[in-house]
């Protein structure tokens, strides 16, 4: 067996976060270190942090191998953590170092734990309340019992620090020396949740008895919306936590609402421990070593979340698990639902996939008897499922320029009168998705990235949504400078709250989309308010469709059910199919019947029809005959490489080496197809080129792809990324 102590001067070998493709070795430090120690080292000059990852291999001189400057006081990565992080890095072809960072994205990890001040709301009041006063008074009450340092308060209040000063003058504020990282305060899963339905209680019994094993196991939970699949894993969570070990619940970013942590300290009566993007650095900070010390039993956080250092992890749910945001996209190319169940399997944990429209991946392996399956099959207190209908577009009398049609505005009408909420439901952020010249035909381009500007109206300006680059809109046509010749072709949510505004005068109309909001607590507030009945007719990006309740509303239209159809991604049908399902599925959640009408051009569609008909199985039994025909994932194994260059002559030849030396891959009987210039061929000045590499299921991907790609250099300006089991194909 491997020693997990290392005495002092012992040979270690520590992996840091360093862009070095290996360990270093260096000696123990005077009081010894253990395996997973999280220390400082000497590195050229530098100090840099990193973990003891195993025994030193003594490889170079070793009078010049330099001692461990320190053991940092936070928990350490266990072996179950190690182990995930190397599996990891193995899977998706990711530098080690690079997946440690993962896990270490903590802010001031190096720093002792100690005491520092904070600020709470005290019960003092200043005579005269400014806007900056009320302000910082109001983060304090917003945020309960959390405490504050003072530039973060001051930060979240947007005032200077002397504001909060101030108040503490008064006595409205509080300064108090605090631990640097409290615990967090104790669920009670004996608390009494709600009383389940039989379905329900069907379902949670079998989840408890799994996680009561202590071991490995995933279940793909099914349900449509409103079913009680929260209610259910939440159940889940509960004997989790009696068993004494920690909970994660992941949730698509958007969806991380207050509305979700209330329902938790409903039932556990306290809030869990949430790491995402809008926590703030000191909570970073507290939730990573509560974490790493076991005193954050419950985390709800978004994908990364899976990084964190638990002490004892039991389970791990994915909410939504087909949501594409689970797919990271830049940096390490990983999918947090295939990671949770590695990190599962290695920590003998519990995985729950929860969806109303699983993917296609989890529905196969649920075919296969990989994963346990248990479906809820109606809608909590016999709510019905929303009417789903089809308005033929071909058949409607609508004015060039208009959306919506005279049935689905009727509809809209009928709601309006009767004090109900309507989301019209179109998935492109901006006024118009192309601007043209009605001169000479040029349709505005960014400079960069091979891809139309968005005219953004509310903005006044024209957005690249490839590489965020926004200039005015111009007077003047860029390339015949023809003047007041540009106009608007398309829809995009901006305009359809133009179109909504003239059918609709005296209707509340809101446009919600991410780009709108200065920041994703804002967004999320102004959902709320939402929800809460503060607008008749919401207009909305695929942001509506997930996470909150919208309980006044009962109508949803899509204005284009066919936009995701166009295009030749294989997963076409499974994206548009899920999205419609879901998005209908935000109608008539409280006491009042809802339905779902889908504008298309083609009602005969066969994913149209199946979304109408509510066939799922019919539909995923159709898409899987016809993936496994095509040897298409989940049947078949995919992985996409993209090169990249400024230079479009040299990311061409490197391309064409690759495909030339494939040898590697024909080996494992892998097909390799391009290279062809990626789906957007330019992004921020860099050319695309993609090859494509398909193999069987059972091939061994990973060595191969290594082996083919070691025998080329990248050099100078080329990047090279590879994309393991690729969203699109
Ligand atoms: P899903 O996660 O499948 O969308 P939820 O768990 O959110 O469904 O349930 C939908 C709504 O119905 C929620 O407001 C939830 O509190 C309520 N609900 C579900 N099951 C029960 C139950 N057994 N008792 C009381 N309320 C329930
Ligand atoms: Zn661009």
């Amino acid at each position: 067996m491997m020693t997990e102590f290392f005495a002092p001067d012992a040979l270690v070998a520590v992996l840091t976060t360093q862009p070095l493709d290996r360990t270093l070795d260096y000696r123990a430090p005077e009081a010894g270190c253990r395996m997973g120690d999280v220390v400082e080292v000497p590195l050229g000059p530098r100090k840099v942090t990193g973990v003891v990852w195993c025994e030193g291999e003594g490889s170079f001189d070793p009078a010049r191998i330099r001692r461990i400057i320190r053991v940092l006081e936070v928990p350490p990565f266990r072996r179950e953590l190690r182990d995930f992080l190397e599996r990891a890095a193995d899977y998706t072809l990711t530098p080690r170092p690079a997946m440690l960072r993962l896990a270490m994205r903590v802010p001031d990890l190096a720093a002792p734990p100690g005491w520092r001040k904070v600020y709470v709301r005290g019960t003092g009041t200043p005579e005269r309340l400014t806007d900056a006063r009320r302000r910082v008074i109001e983060v304090l009450d917003d945020h309960g019992p959390l405490s504050f340092t003072l530039s973060e308060l001051a930060g979240l209040a947007d005032v200077g620090t002397s504001v909060v000063k101030g108040l503490v003058k008064f006595g409205a504020v509080d300064e108090i020396e605090a631990p640097r990282d409290q615990p967090y305060p104790r669920l009670d899963p004996d608390l009494p949740g709600k009383a389940l339905t039989g379905d329900q209680a069907e379902a949670a019994e079998s989840l408890r008895q799994a996680a009561a094993l202590g071991r490995y196991g995933t279940t793909l939970l099914r349900g449509v919306t409103g079913s009680g699949k929260t209610e259910v894993y939440l159940e889940t969570v509960a004997a989790c936590l009696k068993a004494g070990r920690q909970a994660l619940v992941l949730l698509p970013e958007i969806a991380l609402t207050s509305e979700f942590l209330t329902r938790v300290e409903a039932r556990f009566g306290a809030r869990p421990a949430e790491w995402h993007h809008g926590v703030t650095q000191t909570e970073r900070r507290r939730c990573w070593r509560m974490v790493g010390e076991g005193r954050a039993e419950l985390v709800v956080g978004a994908r990364s979340a899976l990084f964190l250092p638990f002490r004892d992890l039991g389970l791990i749910v994915v909410d939504e698990e087909h949501d594409t945001s689970y797919k990271q996209e830049d940096g390490v190319l990983y999918s947090a639902r295939d990671m949770a169940v590695l990190r599962a399997s290695l920590a003998g944990a519990q995985v729950v996939l929860a969806s109303a429209t699983p993917s296609l991946e989890s529905w196969a392996n649920a075919e296969a008897g990989k994963y346990r399956s248990l479906t809820l099959t109606s809608r909590y207190g016999d709510r019905a499922l929303p009417e789903m209908a089809a308005i033929d577009m071909r058949a409607e009398d609508l004015p060039g320029q208009a959306w919506v049609s005279p049935t689905l505005a009727r509809e809209v009408e009928t709601r309006l009168n009767a004090g109900e909420q309507s989301l019209l439901f179109l998935n492109r952020r901006g006024y118009a998705p192309v601007t043209i010249c009605r001169a000479c035909g040029e349709m505005i381009a960014c400079e960069h990235c091979d891809a139309r500007m968005v005219e953004h109206r509310f903005l006044k300006r024209l957005m690249c949504h490839q590489c965020g680059e926004t200039r005015p809109i111009p007077e003047a046509c860029p390339s015949c400078e023809m003047e007041g010749k540009l106009a608007p072709v398309g829809p995009g949510v901006e305009r359809m709250a133009e179109e909504a505004a003239a059918l609709w005068p005296d209707a509340r109309i809101e446009v919600l989309s991410s780009d709108l909001y200065a920041s994703a607590r804002a967004l999320k507030e102004r959902i709320e308010a939402i929800a809460a009945g503060d607008a008749d007719v919401i207009i909305g990006t695929q942001l509506v469709a997930k996470g909150h309740n919208f309980p006044l509303l009962t109508l949803v239209g899509v204005i284009d059910a066919d936009l995701g159809l166009q295009g030749s991604d294989l997963r076409a049908a499974e994206r548009t199919f899920q999205l419609m399902r879901q998005v209908a599925g935000r109608a008539g959640r409280a006491d009042k019947p809802g339905a779902a009408l889908l504008q298309t051009f083609q009602p005969e569609h066969p994913v149209i029809k199946s979304i109408l008909s509510g066939d799922e199985e019919g539909f995923w039994a159709a898409e899987a005959a016809e993936r496994r025909r095509a040897g298409m994932p989940p049947f078949g194994r995919m992985a996409g490489i993209i090169l990249s260059s400024p230079d479009v002559q040299a990311v061409f030849d490197l391309g064409n080496r690759l495909a030339q030396a494939d040898a590697p891959l024909r080996r494992i009987g892998a097909t390799l197809y391009g290279p062809a210039p990626a789906p957007i061929a330019r992004i921020r000045g860099r050319h695309r080129v993609r090859l494509l590499i398909k193999a069987d299921k059972t091939a061994p991907l990973q060595p191969a792809i290594t082996e083919w790609l070691s025998q080329v250099q990248i050099r100078g300006d080329l990047r090279l990324s590879v994309d393991i089991d690729p969203q699109s194909f």
